[in-house]
């Protein structure tokens, strides 16, 4: 039996590439309405503009998810435009890898500030929204770096446990709001790209030769959000069938 999908109104931060785009091109066929965010306007203003030619609709806004400000002007300019936020996915993030000798401590706060605190900071400009509401959806990504740790990864698997942590939290504490956390294994974006440290470049080329595309996580989220109301999919880890871990 086929179910009928309930169009809604969905956030998500990072969508100029990888996982974030992916999701927003998935999710708009499916016949949601996705607000865009990220820094690279230029490139959002090209998705939108490709998913409004395929007949489906988005708006897009500058964001960068470490500014509460920032954030909330997002979800305003969301609830201007549209009824409600059903969902926001809190995707944005960065992973500078590399051995805690180096000392790479700027790394290690922007790594603290977007992938902690930027979720924090979505999940502040839609809670009271949704609480109010009664009703509402957060999607968190963490990562298959939240349940393992390997060298080089000690303060991006900290960032990624963090979000399951606070993801479990803020489920029991509500029960009218939906939260989902996204593990993927490797999937092939442009996340590698904040590696600064040559050593873990190379290793990471490597290991990230068995990868999936960004689709199986949007297909991911789409499960997660088209589910009845009463169906909290709590949970999803997607590894690429042939990865090494
Ligand atoms: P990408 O690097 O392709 O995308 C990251 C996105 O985050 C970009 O859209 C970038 O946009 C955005 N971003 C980074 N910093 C900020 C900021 N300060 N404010 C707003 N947006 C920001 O990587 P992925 O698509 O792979 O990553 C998406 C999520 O999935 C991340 O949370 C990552 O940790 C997680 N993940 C990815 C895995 C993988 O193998 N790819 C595996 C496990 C988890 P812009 O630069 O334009 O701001």
């Amino acid at each position: 039996m086929k179910m009928d999908i309930e169009s809604k109104v969905i956030l998500i931060t990072g969508a100029s590439s990888g996982i974030g785009e992916a999701t927003a091109r998935h999710l708009a066929a499916n016949g949601h309405t996705v607000v865009l965010g990220a820094r690279r306007t230029g490139r959002l203003e090209k998705l939108a503009a490709e998913i409004r030619a395929a007949g489906g609709t988005a708006e897009y806004r500058a964001l960068d998810v470490t500014n509460l400000a920032d954030v909330q002007a997002f979800a305003d300019c969301a609830l201007k435009k549209f009824s409600g936020i059903d969902v926001i996915i809190n995707n944005a993030g960065v992973m500078p890898l590399s051995p805690l000798a180096e000392l790479k401590i700027d790394e290690w706060n922007r790594m603290i500030d977007v992938n902690i605190r930027g979720v924090l900071h979505g999940i502040a400009a839609v809670l009271p929204h949704m609480t109010v509401r009664k009703a509402g959806h957060v999607i968190n990504l963490s990562s298959i770096g939240g349940f393992q740790v390997w060298p080089t990864c000690a303060v991006y698997s900290g960032t990624k446990v963090a979000v399951r942590a606070i993801s479990e939290g803020l489920r029991l504490e509500t029960k009218e709001i939906r939260v989902t956390i996204i593990s993927p294994g490797v999937v092939e974006s442009e996340l590698a790209g904040t590696i600064t440290d040559p050593a873990t470049q190379a290793a990471i080329a490597d290991y990230r030769k068995v990868a999936l595309t960004s689709d199986a996580i949007a297909r991911a989220m789409a499960y997660a959000i088209e589910q009845p109301a009463d169906a909290d999919v709590n949970e999803i880890i997607v590894r690429p069938t042939a990865g090494a871990q």
